[in-house]
């Protein structure tokens, strides 16, 4: 099939009207916006966009279906979940075709990403059958202690559009697994990837009104009734630490459970005992995975002094040699920024950090031409005051900066009110577990540039939020403990 006709054909079976219910309909008023090829500013599809009334619809749905999905037995939950990791890896080159058309990324990410989604699907449907609680005897021997539990309720997802299955797929599957019920919101900018999830979970045997997907552009008007509602027991976000704590706020007035996965600032530290072939490795694999557009993104190096030079050189060539491209280009390596803004920010760090006196080693530069391209770029000997070391930068931008100390490293690490992932180089064991106790963040990449794993808890501290999603601990967020005290003998 030619290139254009897979593409036609991949999103013809894209649903784009809103679930609700286990019905697929229109927003109310009719309503539709477009969604954008971030390579080719051209629209793909128009989807539902939906009202604030059309939301509340669904939370009508979700709390209607809960009592039942709650009593639904765990191993029929486990099942629907199984069912649905193997469509999604039987149909991983469909759904990624649809990744990569709505938020750019190369086919390779996007296929990584479809896995990376469906393994959650597959860590959840082994939990689902392992939620218990404790039956023990009071400290005084009089009386029984016991715990159950059980699903927290309906829950409200808000996602972003860097990682549109995954984002999803890891609030979705523990929430399915625990017996809750769900209103998602995707991203504007890639609602494909969550549309197409929730046809492929209901082909699994998801009961109607568990899953319901409202589509919008007016985020702000769609989500408020539903965190005001009192059917409504959960929040998770995944998003910027902006967004998340306006979010926080509307959740207070009614004391709403939340989880919160938010921006990130990674510190990359390389010290001089490392093995620099495979720091320059994962420093590729955690700049650039996902155009540098993800929350795990190594924003700023830290490399010991001796070595900073060649670590840049090394860096460099390897950024050098990367293909820039539509992401449907099977040697495409690093594909468009999402879109105009995101563009613009790149863009402004780092003329910001060249105003401060940083040395250029490669690109720095949009690409002309249609598109939301910026060039691979890297530039050494950042001052201390530039913004791309305290923002998050978001884009395929290395910014690298030397350190003397250990104490200056942890602390220059530590200097950011994010705390999601830090990454750390170094051969000496005793050096990569003390400052693997003192960075402040929720993961740290021990010589390694990734550190995602659906059987590991992720999630951040400090203002990069809490709770944490995969791992024992993922379904943790969708359960509520509830103790019984027992009068015996
Ligand atoms: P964003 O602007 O915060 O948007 C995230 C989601 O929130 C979108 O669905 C957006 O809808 C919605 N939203 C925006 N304003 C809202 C409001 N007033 N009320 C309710 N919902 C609202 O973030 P983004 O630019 O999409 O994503 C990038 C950010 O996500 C980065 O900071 C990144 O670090 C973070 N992130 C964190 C993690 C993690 O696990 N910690 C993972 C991935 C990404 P619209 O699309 O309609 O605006």
């Amino acid at each position: 099939m030619a290139v254009a006709d897979r593409e036609r054909a991949v999103l013809e079976v894209v649903p784009t009207e809103l679930l609700i219910g286990g019905e697929w309909r229109a927003a109310s008023g009719g309503g539709t916006f477009a969604v954008e090829d971030p390579a080719t500013q051209e629209t793909l599809l128009e989807v539902a966009d939906a009202q604030p009334a059309d939301a509340l619809a669904a939370l009508d749905a979700a709390s209607g279906a809960q009592e039942s999905w709650a009593a639904c037995a765990p191993r029929e939950r486990g099942e629907i979940l199984r069912r649905t990791h193997e469509a999604l890896v039987a149909r991983t080159d469909a759904l990624a075709l649809i990744m990569t058309l709505e938020m750019g990324k190369s086919l390779a990410e996007s296929r990584g990403e479809i896995a990376y989604a469906a393994e959650f699907f597959r860590w959840f449907s082994e939990e689902a059958v392992r939620v218990h609680g404790r039956y023990m005897v009071n400290t005084t021997g009089a009386g029984r202690i016991l715990t159950m539990r059980q699903p927290v309720g309906p829950c409200v997802f808000v996602t972003p559009w860097n990682f549109p299955t995954a984002m999803g797929a890891r609030k979705i599957a523990p929430a399915v697994a625990a017996g809750c019920t769900i209103v998602v919101k995707p991203a504007q900018q890639t609602p494909l990837s969550m549309l197409v999830l929730a046809r492929v979970m209901e082909e699994a045997g998801l009961p109607g009104g568990v899953l319901n997907v409202i589509t919008t552009q007016r985020a702000g008007a769609v989500v408020a009734p539903l965190l005001s509602d009192p059917r409504t027991r959960k929040l998770s976000f995944t998003g910027s630490t902006e967004v998340g704590r306006a979010l926080m706020r509307q959740a207070a007035e009614r004391v709403l459970r939340v989880s919160m996965e938010l921006g990130g600032n990674a510190p990359f530290i390389v010290f001089d005992d490392a093995d620099l072939d495979a720091a320059v490795e994962g420093a590729l694999l955690a700049k650039m995975r996902n155009v540098g557009e993800a929350c795990t993104a190594a924003n700023r190096f830290h490399v010991a002094q001796p070595i900073a030079g060649e670590f840049a050189r090394r860096l460099t060539e390897r950024m050098r040699a990367l293909r820039v491209g539509r992401g449907t280009e099977p040697t495409t390596e690093v594909g468009p920024l999402i879109d105009a803004p995101q563009r613009a920010k790149v863009a402004e760090l780092v003329d910001d950090a060249r105003a401060r006196g940083a040395a250029l080693l490669l690109g720095g530069e949009a690409l002309d031409g249609r598109g939301y391209f910026y060039a691979p770029t890297v530039l050494q000997s950042v001052p201390p005051g530039a913004r791309m070391l305290s923002e998050e930068v978001f884009g395929p931008v290395a910014p690298i900066v030397s350190f003397s100390t250990e104490e200056e490293a942890v602390a220059a690490a530590n200097r950011t009110e994010y705390g999601l992932v830090a990454y750390l180089y170094t051969r000496d064991l005793e050096r990569a577990l003390r400052v693997a106790e003192r960075i402040e963040s929720g993961m740290v990449g021990l010589n390694q540039g990734m550190v995602s794993n659906p059987a590991a808890p992720f999630g951040g501290v400090k203002q990069s939020g809490f709770g944490r999603e995969g791992g024992f601990e993922g379904i943790d967020e969708y359960l509520q403990t509830k103790y019984v005290a027992v009068a015996l003998g």
